[in-house]
């Protein structure tokens, strides 16, 4: 009995200390590649699923783990804090990337989230290149890897979107990469190098750009086999500058470079760069763990302009599918399948466009901001005597105009007590918050942590409006948009797949938080600053 006793004790010591050998011999994987597709709501994952070929998303859903719950737990569900989350693991209140754009509340500045009026353009245009992380409040999990390996490993961010390269790949980058629309260039800012590196310049002077648009949008494949969208002339699309209809094929594209951002190619030239990046950097080919920090924008441009039931956002993600299979075999050919670990999530999901649920009979609506601020101040001078005391309804949120409330006299409580019951006598409005005493409302869950998580005391409004469900702000009788707590913004697909990462799937729920948290215990290295994900344990067995 004894010998047996010892002899199972042996057997189970030997059995620990061999499960443990692979982990301890490749603590880390060669590369870490982070894939953000815009606006890429959770279903398209299903939608198109019988479209989709074996090596894209198919290959991620059935060789990786899919985390099929993942939500947003924050508002608003934007680009700007969607990827910041995902790489800080953080929420606004604590990141302070409130939105994409917003009011200092001590100073009364606007800022674009990644605007720095610090640093220089390198490669492109004033506006353009005047970019970098520092109103980030935390490290990113990409700043963690640097830290963790004495700057040893690299990290690249890439996107057509200056706030999707430059947030996702945090303070400590080697390169952020984006898009310059006056010149059709790939650009970054002093904040990074003071000259564009070679490879970029390269890629530049290819002027693959223009050949795109001259190329225009066609569909891929014959137009009746696109069953899982509205016929193509319908009244819920938008139009390319220039065109009768917005209809197939899209051939007279123009030479507007902002146009390359919502059609297919401008995904195409983004993954081109990132590819061009890791062969020229030398990416996963060192002692230490790279990271590549990818975002493709043209779903979310496109998306605003056709919303989800466009014949167009169904090429294009049957185009995406493609351009994702191929992207997945250039990593295996230079990396190693095996030797590397990707996420692909998105910053947020995005609504049916309003009118096309109206015409359903789906309650659902859209309010123009500028129309209800002029009413709102209307209403507010006539009750108080003062004009212009709200500054902005942006963001689903209230900023006060603090500067003309001070020298008014009126007493502030009471213009805020005013502004909330105005907003609760609209239609579209279902719980308005004044946040500086949110004690006091009453606000379902989830509804409520959200907008907790969101509120940054010196870059959010100080009262919070929550809309009715399929209500959304300001984008006109055709597309669409994003913004709200609702779970078609704020449920986002999330596949792991590669190193270390196991075959299988979840629905029990999991935040956008989480993501950082999870790639920080695979990689052994400290979660990011203001991190409050929790590992996501599937994923790290
Ligand atoms: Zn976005
Ligand atoms: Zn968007």
């Amino acid at each position: 009995m004894k010998h047996i006793l010892l002899l199972t004790a042996f057997f189970l010591l030997s059995l620990t200390v061999f499960a443990q050998r692979p982990a301890a011999q490749s603590p880390r994987p060669k590369l870490v590649v982070g894939l953000v597709i815009d606006q890429m709501r959770w279903d398209y994952l299903y939608r198109y699923n019988d479209r989709y070929g074996n090596d894209g998303f198919k290959r991620l859903m059935r060789d990786g783990f899919n985390c099929q719950n993942t939500m947003i737990s924050y508002l608003p569900s934007f680009t700007a804090p969607g990827h910041t989350c995902v790489y800080t693991g953080s929420v606004p209140s604590i990141h302070g990337i409130a939105a994409n754009d917003w009011i200092d509340n001590r100073t009364g500045k606007a800022w674009y989230c990644t605007e720095d009026p610090e640093v220089a353009p390198v490669g492109g245009s004033r506006r353009a290149g005047m970019m970098s992380p520092r109103n980030l409040l935390a490290t990113t999990v990409t700043d963690e890897l640097r830290l963790a390996t004495n700057m040893k490993s690299r990290v690249f961010g890439i996107s057509l979107k200056d706030r999707s390269s430059i947030l996702p790949a945090g303070h400590l980058a080697n390169g952020a990469f984006w898009f310059d629309d006056s010149t059709g260039n790939f650009i970054t800012s002093t904040y990074y190098s003071s000259t564009l590196p070679a490879w970029v310049t390269a890629f530049n002077n290819r002027h693959l750009p223009d050949s795109f648009l001259s190329k225009g949008w066609t569909l891929l494949e014959p137009e009746n086999k696109y069953t899982h969208s509205l016929p193509d002339n319908n009244p819920y699309e938008g139009k390319f500058a220039g065109e009768a209809a917005p209809v197939f094929p899209h051939d007279k594209l123009g030479h507007d470079y902002n146009t390359l951002r919502k059609i297919p190619a401008g995904n195409g030239i983004t993954l081109m760069l990132a590819e061009t990046c890791l062969e020229n950097e030398k990416l996963g080919q060192q002692d230490a763990t790279d990271f590549l920090c990818v975002s493709l924008s043209a779903t979310d441009y496109a998306g605003h302009q056709f919303a989800p039931n466009a014949l167009e956002m169904e090429d294009m993600y049957l185009r995406l599918d493609r351009q994702l299979a191929e992207f997945l075999h250039f990593l295996d050919s230079k990396i190693g399948a095996g030797n590397y670990t990707l996420f692909l999530t998105a910053d947020h999901g995005g609504a049916h466009n309003s009118n096309y649920l109206e015409s359903l009979k789906i309650p659902a609506g859209n309010v123009s901001e500028g129309g209800a601020l002029k009413e709102l101040n209307q209403g507010l001078a006539q009750e108080l005597g003062a004009d212009s005391l709200v500054r902005a309804l942006d963001n689903y949120q209230v900023t006060l105009n603090e500067k003309k409330i001070a020298s008014s006299g009126i007493d502030r409580d009471k213009i805020k007590k005013l502004i909330v019951r105005w907003l609760q006598a609209r239609p579209e409005v279902a719980y308005v918050a004044d946040m500086e005493h949110f004690e006091n409302a009453v606000v379902p869950e989830p509804i409520r942590t959200m907008m907790v998580n969101g509120y940054n005391r010196n870059r959010s409004g100080c009262i919070q409006i929550i809309f009715q469900p399929g209500w959304y702000n300001g984008y006109g009788p055709t597309g669409t948009t994003h913004g709200t707590w609702n779970p078609y913004d704020t449920h986002i697909p999330l596949l792991w797949y590669g190193w270390h990462v196991p075959k299988g799937e979840t629905y029990g729920t999991v935040y956008m938080t989480d993501i950082a948290a999870t790639v920080a215990a695979l990689l052994h290295i400290q979660m990011p600053g203001g991190c409050v994900g929790k590992v996501i344990t599937d994923i790290v067995k």
